[in-house]
């Protein structure tokens, strides 16, 4: 629980000097972006079109630093959205179907459950968000072993008592105990290009909802991440229009 608030109080101070800065950072980026795009053609000709690449890259991982920090500064918005789950896991599997289609990696959505029909109070972008952050995970798994055997990503949802549970599993580099331990830490990642912010965002989020998270994994083999959110009943709360 101590080691919790720490954390706590870590992303809500990092969170308020991003959300300050985030901007400024972000709309020279975008110039920056514009102009090495219009530069390409040149640099092709120079031969240096390697050049183009890295730059690019180098400025949407930036990119990908400042939105995560955003994410993780703005407030929880009031929960009065009542969501059914399967829409929900429908519209984050369509965000990431092309990617995975291209990396011949297979998405298993199982929403046959009782639970494809109940309901959860949430901020609908932000519990999005989180799925997409797993998903991208397993994915980037998936990557690292992916000429050994066929990726599959398979989500699915079900009812414990008052919570739904959703699990997202694959069958990618798996971690190890050391990488169990911290993966929750801001700025933690065993990845070339990670941010590390991707899970203690996510965490942040799922904990402001009065849900949990659990993990297991067994390195090279696979590994599964557990989301659980208190049910509402239908009535219990004013029903809004749901908004992506
Ligand atoms: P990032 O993706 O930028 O590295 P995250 O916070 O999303 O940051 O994840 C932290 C670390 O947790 C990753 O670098 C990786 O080592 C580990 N991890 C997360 N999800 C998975 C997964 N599905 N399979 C294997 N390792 C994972
Ligand atoms: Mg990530």
């Amino acid at each position: 629980i101590e080691q919790t608030a720490v954390q706590n109080d870590k992303l809500a101070i990092l969170g308020k000097i991003a959300a300050a800065i985030a901007h400024e950072i972000r709309n020279p980026l975008t110039s920056i972006r514009g102009f090495i795009q219009l530069l390409r053609p040149h640099l092709v000709q120079l031969g240096k079109e390697e050049y183009a690449r890295i730059i690019l890259a180098e400025i949407d991982r930036a990119n990908d630093i400042i939105f995560e920090f955003l994410n993780s500064s703005k407030p929880t918005a009031p929960l009065t959205s009542q969501v059914p789950i399967s829409s929900l896991l429908r519209e984050v599997v369509l965000l990431i179907e092309s990617d995975a289609l291209m990396r011949g990696c297979t998405i298993d959505l199982e929403d046959e459950h009782e639970s494809a029909t109940k309901v959860v109070a949430i901020d609908a972008k932000q519990i999005k968000q989180v799925i997409l952050n797993m998903m991208r995970n397993a994915l980037e798994a998936i990557r690292e072993i992916d000429h050994l055997r066929k990726g599959r990503i398979a989500i699915s949802s079900r009812v414990e008592g008052r919570y739904v549970a959703i699990c997202i599993q694959d069958n990618g580099a798996g971690m190890d105990e050391r990488t169990l331990e911290r993966l929750f830490d801001p700025f933690f990642t065993t990845k070339d290009e990670g941010t590390g912010l991707g899970l203690s965002v996510s965490y942040r989020i799922i904990r402001n909802h009065g849900g949990s998270i659990e993990v297991d994994s067994v390195k090279g083999e696979w590994t599964e991440f557990i989301i659980r959110l208190p049910l509402v009943s239908r009535d219990s709360i004013a029903p809004q229009p749901y908004q992506v």
